[in-house]
Parts: structure tokens; sequence; C-alpha cells
């Protein structure tokens, strides 16, 4: 039998900070129709919902996420029980798969410092031979290297990924640009790129398959020729495996939304910017077809030229 979780232990302990809602769930692990061809993943996770590192062109901030959660992080305060029971249902199946964690929000916020909620589910993966794969832009996910270390080890994985993956754990890192300077713009609370950089670099040491989601690239500050050549060079010295690349989507135009948000960032930082972006973005949350085309064709020469993987596999 599970122990009851700390996370209980921890509400019954602690006065919690007020920002911060309790949710109880029915469901914590969702499972894809099919494994995704991209992330590789059957199931995702999400132990939070909203997240402290106020990316100013995340589609959690405004009205495409249901009301802003850029200042309101969630907790799905019986997550632990509910995968316990989720997991066993999966493994009497025999429907093992890798697990994205997280998908929709950052794994490592700032609460889970003090939470280890994350932590706890990873405990309860780890015990049922799940492989994961973590997104995450937090050097938090160090500080889980040992449960990390034991599902690389021992988790159940699907046969035909076996000869090309390194062990049941998947570390990847994302990034808008690799750049400090224009990060601690867009990405105020986040650590810095040249951190995530740095515990990558630790858990390729490790011998874990790691690699850079260069997601959402920031159009004409991280887009060009040169911004993705240092990005894969970076990526290629701190020992990435590969570097998946994407635009950047803008949602909604509501005060709080990420478009207008955006928007006035470029106008604030750099006004030279903000109508070609504009011009980019029209009325579509995601740039035109053609800049979309130009980015990943750049993207994907760049991976050849320095022999680096433009996927996971
Ligand atoms: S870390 Fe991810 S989930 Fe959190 S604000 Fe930034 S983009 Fe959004």
């Amino acid at each position: 039998m599970y122990k009851e979780t700390t996370l209980t232990e921890y509400f019954n302990q602690k006065p919690i900070n007020p920002n911060i809602n309790k949710i109880r769930v029915k469901s914590i692990l969702n499972k894809h129709e099919k494994r995704d061809s991209w992330f590789l993943e059957n199931y995702t996770l999400n132990p939070y919902s909203g997240c402290s590192f106020n990316c100013l062109y995340c589609y959690i901030r405004g009205s495409h996420y249901g009301g802003d959660k850029t200042h309101e992080i969630s907790i799905k305060s019986n997550a632990a029980e509910v995968l316990l029971r989720q997991l066993k249902l999966r493994v009497k199946n025999k429907e093992y798969g890798i697990i994205a964690i997280a998908s929709s929000t950052e794994p490592y916020p700032k609460i889970e410092e003090e939470l280890k909620l994350t932590r706890e589910l990873l405990e309860i993966i780890a015990r049922f031979k799940f492989p994961v794969s973590i997104l995450t832009k937090s050097s938090l996910v160090l500080r889980d290297m040992d449960i990390l270390k034991k599902i690389n080890e021992n988790a159940i994985i699907p046969d035909d990924l076996k000869p090309q993956l390194r062990g049941g754990a998947i570390i990847s890192f994302s990034f808008s640009t690799p750049d400090d300077d224009i990060a601690k713009i867009f990405e105020p609370n986040a650590p810095s790129p040249k951190e995530r950089l740095e515990t990558m670099q630790k858990f390729r040491k490790e011998g874990f398959k790691v690699g850079i989601n260069y997601m959402p690239v920031l159009p004409f500050l991280a887009d060009s020729e040169k911004k993705i050549e240092k990005m894969i060079v970076l990526a290629k010295n701190y020992g990435a495996d590969y570097i998946l690349t994407a635009g950047l989507t803008l949602f909604g135009e509501g005060k709080n939304d990420c478009k207008t948000v955006y928007y006035n960032t470029l106008q604030e930082h750099f006004p030279d910017l903000l109508e070609p972006t504009k011009r980019l973005f029209g009325k579509m949350f995601y740039p035109n077809p053609k800049y979309q085309r130009e980015l990943t064709e750049r993207a994907n020469r760049l991976c050849k030229k320095y022999e680096i993987k433009n996927k996971i596999i």
C-alpha cells in the first residue's frame, strides 16, 4: 500500500500560500490514441496548472487557457493517489509507454522546491517502471536525478524504441532564444539559458538522452541563420542529442492575452520589430506558412551541418 501522500502531510502541517489553489482531479494520466511521433509519449501528466516562470509569450497567459494562469498556480493535491490508481490499471493491461511530464505547463515551478509534488509522482512512476520524457526550463530537475536514474535504468521501454533510446528517461530543456539578455525580458522568472544548458550537460554526463526544444523561436530575435546556428552550436557543446525547432504562437486580443502582452513588450524593448511581427501574424495565432517553412528548412539544414538530430530519435 502506498504511504499517504507527503503532500497531504504538507497541507496538514503548514499554512499554504493563499495564491496557490488546491484542486482535486479525477484523472492525472491522459493517454493518447497513439504515440506522439515527435515527442514519443503515449501519456501526458501535468502536476500543476499555471506556471510561475511568467514567460510573456506563454499560451497560459490570457483567454486561450480560460483565463490568465500566470499569476495563479494550482496544485493537483490528490495527484499521487490518482496516479497510483491509474498506473496500477495500466500495468494490469500491460499498457507501458512514455509519460510526458509536463506537456502543458512547467513541471518544476518555484513552488515545487517546497512541495515536491513532481518528485512524488516520479517516485510512483519509478515504482511502476514507466519511462518518462521531462520538458523543463528549470535546474530544479537536478534534485530528482536519483529517481530519474532509477527510471533510466529500470523502465520498461517499448521494444521498437529500445535501440534508439539510452534508457527510460528523456530530459529536454526548452528555449526561445540562446541569449540570456533576451530571455530575461521574455522569460523573466525562468532560469537563464546558460543555467539550462549547464543542467542539461549534467544529465548527459550521467548517461541520459538529452536535448533542446527550441520552441517557440522568437521571430526576428532568435530565428536568423546566425541565432539558430548559435543555439545549435551551444546544444552540441553542452551534449544535446537532438534539437527540435518550432515557431511562436500568439493568442488573443484582450489586454492580458499573450499576443497583446508580447506586442507591448516589443513596443517597449524592440520597437522596430513590432510592425514586422504584426505583419508576420496578421490575424492568425501562428506566423505565416512561408515563414514557418523557411524556419524549418533553416533549422534542418543547420542540424545537418552540425550533425545533430532534429528529432529525438
Ligand atoms: S515555463 Fe512554460 S509553462 Fe511556464 S510560463 Fe514559461 S512557457 Fe509557460
